[in-house]
């Protein structure tokens, strides 16, 4: 599967936001966001200058297709899913986003980052609903238990994440039963649940031009 090869603290950099991109690290002093708060490269440190609408609606998109560690093509086709969906397109397009089996696995609080996620799906680590399931986009839905596989329950990744997913905290849409390495994706989260600062409009206006 195609994924972003790159530095993911760049990323962060680039987008002017801490993304959370890479576990334990994004909480500590070695933080590279904390420590250089501009753009990567030579010009980084430039006073910017004002932004056209599109640099400023590209940036949204880019920077919420590093969120999720999505590249251009998946990320647009959630955009074309999203609207062919009832309902306010860019609402959709985040709820698609966060109901993919690797998001929620980090949700739940069995990895550190998304792409620690991904990694263990895609390494048979997880099942939904007594089913083996190694798919990172596979859609989760409402009343789906996610288990992390019986022989997969002394792997340290996993278990340092259970330890330490109290700083982010689970949301309110998922129940966990940590002693049963489970959870169970409640119901579809609302749009006031997902307090990351995304501006999905912007998004939107961008696709369709
Ligand atoms: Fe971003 Fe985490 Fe790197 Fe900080 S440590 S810059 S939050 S990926």
């Amino acid at each position: 599967m195609a994924r972003n090869i790159g530095s993911s603290c760049r990323l962060c950099r680039r987008e002017n936001l801490k993304l959370f991109l890479k576990g334990d690290r994004c909480y500590g002093d070695k933080c590279a966001f904390e420590r250089r708060p501009y753009a990567p490269g030579q010009h980084g440190q430039r006073r910017a200058g004002k932004y056209s609408d599109y640099r400023v609606q590209l940036r949204e998109k880019q920077k919420v297709k590093r969120i999720y560690g999505l590249l251009e093509k998946q990320f647009r086709g959630y955009y074309y899913r999203a609207e062919r969906q009832k309902g306010i397109t860019g609402t959709n397009l985040l709820i698609l986003l966060e109901s993919r089996l690797d998001n929620i696995v980090y949700r739940m609080g069995f990895s550190s980052s998304r792409n620690q996620a991904r990694q263990m799906v895609m390494h048979n680590h997880f099942i939904v609903n007594n089913r083996e399931v190694n798919i990172p986009s596979y859609q989760v839905k409402p009343g789906d238990v996610v288990e992390v596989k019986e022989k997969s329950r002394k792997i340290p990744h996993i278990l340092e994440a259970m330890e330490t997913v109290v700083r982010r905290g689970i949301p309110n849409w998922i129940e966990i039963e940590k002693d049963k390495f489970k959870g169970v994706l409640e119901s579809i989260p609302n749009r006031e649940d997902l307090t990351m600062p995304i501006q999905e409009q912007l998004i939107i206006e961008l696709y369709s031009k």
